[in-house]
């Protein structure tokens, strides 16, 4: 074949092909469009999941009728005037190349009246085929309208999922921009009927409480920071509202929904150890730089940037996450049934005690259970706690009860410990008098010489006895005293170390010291002493992190006052 130019109808749709994937790309741009024309209210309508027709409709400035041809061609925008603009963009559009892309795959009707004109106008693209402007009667704002979506491209058809699996991609591009944007009024309609209706808010945290879920308004810590000219705002979760899949993240950079791992990776080492690494926290997230430490035109559809300071943003967001958690009470809370029923009048009860006395009068103790010694003087203790069946503390604070899983602490308290000792010097070692002899599956020569570095911190010394064994002449004094066997704690050294090849350093270790601690920690079943019981809980009050566990499973639990007293009808 000879070399040709491409006609500007196959240039625009292969632009397309970039820009528009689906729906969702659609109604992202469309949008994108209304909020640069600084529109307060934005409607979109679909019809069958995009597939028969999406409509967004806005109150922003309007489109001059001699500028509707222009609007839809290639590479014409009121954006930006010179390349040297590109370096700091502050609108959401800039390519001018979005309803070019949408009018070459699609029939799509521009009608628009800027809020000064007499009347409207309108265009339309019909699958690139443009045609000339006419009156039209249309309310200050802009209504598109593309119909027939990619009837002309079989190919992107038949990438798209359900009319309902679009719809869900369509909601969830409104609420990444509806929460950038809380001030502006978003409706969304499917088949006619509403989907999604955010009045205007006043405050980022009501539109991200409506955007997140109700549920979630006394989950959501806010965080703020400011650090060498990179800003964070929004909020996140608490632990336990973390969520199997990262849906309800949202991410914005200079009011721009972005999909980027760095950040979400930022947001996984903030909650290293309060959530389960399977899970991901909910956050949403206003960052803001120098549009010049930006560059957006790195990918057609704007979702992707590059950032200059990729790692500074990583860790000003891993720090106020984390400072942001550390500052909260972030013992989860024991649901109660909600219970409906007017107070309970005094005199029905029979023991003639005062609501007041009553709630002091101490509750014999069921027999399991392991009751701190109350001074008989009648001052009552710092916290009122008490073992039960031998593997939960229940321990008062001024909010409540917390029940606190006595494995799942310890764990939390020796992991730190050992983490921060290990920072600083070797663990302490003892001599054992006889060597401990521990079989490997490989060469024990090979593992000596990889695992030495490691063992050597932990006050661990081993050399090969035979082909396949190795002695253990020393082992830390935390696992002696806790009579761990040394033998079995070896073998799981070994497989770990197989295991975790690869990894970095920082890794490794905090992988063996979590197995260090959950071995030497107190098991379920062990009774405590009066002694071991308070040192325990003042581990609790002194370390960073003690509501759960080195995996993340958490360590406590609160039973709130206030929830007591409504489900016992006493507020
Ligand atoms: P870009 O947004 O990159 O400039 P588009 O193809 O999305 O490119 O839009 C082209 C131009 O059409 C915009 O620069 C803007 O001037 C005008 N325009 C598009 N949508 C609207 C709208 N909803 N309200 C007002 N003007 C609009
Ligand atoms: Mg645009």
């Amino acid at each position: 074949m000879p070399i040709r130019m491409l006609p500007m109808h196959v240039v625009n749709q292969i632009a397309a092909g970039e820009v528009v994937e689906r729906p969702a790309s659609v109604v992202k741009e469309l949008i994108e469009n209304a909020l640069d024309a600084g529109a307060t209210h934005v409607t979109v309508d679909l019809m069958d999941g995009g597939l028969e027709s999406i409509r967004v409709r806005d109150d922003g400035d309007g489109i001059v009728s001699d500028e509707l041809p222009l609007a839809i061609a290639p590479h014409a925008t009121s954006k930006v005037e010179t390349a040297e603009d590109l370096d700091g963009i502050a609108t959401m559009g800039f390519r001018g190349e979005a309803l070019a892309s949408i009018g070459s795959v699609s029939r799509l009707e521009v009608v628009s009246r800027p809020r000064d004109a007499a009347a409207g106008a309108k265009i339309v693209a019909d699958h690139g085929d443009i045609g000339s402007v006419e009156a039209a009667a249309s309310p200050p704002g802009t209504c598109m309208t593309v119909g027939r979506l990619f009837a002309r491209v079989p190919a992107r058809r038949k990438f798209l999922r359900t009319p309902r699996a679009e719809t869900g991609r369509v909601r969830r591009v409104i609420r990444d921009l509806a929460a950038a944007h809380p001030g502006v009024h978003f409706v969304m309609t499917s088949d006619g009927v509403t989907r999604l209706e955010l009045p205007a808010h006043r405050t980022l945290r009501d539109r991200l409480v409506a955007i997140l879920g109700r549920e979630l308004a006394d989950s959501l810590i806010e965080i703020e920071a400011v650090r060498d000219g990179v800003s964070v705002t929004g909020v996140v979760g608490t632990p336990e509202t973390a969520r199997p899949a990262s849906t309800h993240q949202i991410i914005c950079l200079n009011g721009r929904p972005i999909a980027d791992r760095a950040i979400k990776q930022a947001l996984r080492e903030a909650y290293r150890g309060l959530i389960e690494p399977s899970r991901h926290p909910v956050a949403a997230l206003f960052i803001g730089v120098d549009p010049s430490r930006v560059d957006v035109n790195v990918h057609p559809a704007k979702t992707e940037v590059r950032l200059r300071d990729e790692r500074l943003i990583f860790v000003v967001i891993r720090d106020a996450a984390r400072e942001a958690l550390k500052q909260h009470d972030l013992v989860p809370t024991m649901p109660l049934p909600e219970v409906t029923m007017s107070p309970q009048p005094r005199q029905l009860f029979g023991s003639g005690l005062t609501a007041t006395e009553r709630s002091v009068a101490p509750t014999p103790p069921p027999q399991t259970s392991h009751v701190a010694s109350v001074p008989v003087d009648g001052v009552r203790p710092e916290v009122r706690w008490m073992q039960v069946h031998d593997m939960w503390l229940l321990v008062e604070d001024e909010h409540g009860v917390v029940v606190v899983d006595q494995h799942a602490l310890h764990e939390r308290v020796l992991f730190e410990q050992v983490l921060e000792r290990i920072g600083e010097s070797p663990l302490p070692a003892q001599q054992l008098m006889v060597p401990v002899a521990v079989d490997v599956n490989s060469d024990a020569a090979e593992v000596v010489t990889a695992l030495t570095p490691l063992a050597r911190r932990l006050g661990l010394d081993i050399a090969p006895l035979g082909p396949s064994t190795l002695a253990v002449h020393a082992a830390p004094v935390l696992l002696v005293e806790r009579r761990v066997d040394i033998a079995s704690f070896v073998e799981d050294l070994v497989d770990r170390a197989v295991a975790m090849q690869g990894a970095d350093d920082e890794t490794a270790l905090r992988d063996v010291v979590d197995m260090m601690a959950c071995k030497a920690a107190v098991k379920a079943g062990d009774r405590l002493s009066d002694r071991e019981i308070r040192d325990l809980l003042e581990q609790r009050e002194a370390i960073e992190r003690s509501t759960n566990c080195p995996h993340g499973r958490p360590t406590s639990m609160r039973l709130t006052l206030d929830d007591l007293e409504r489900h016992f009808g006493r507020s």
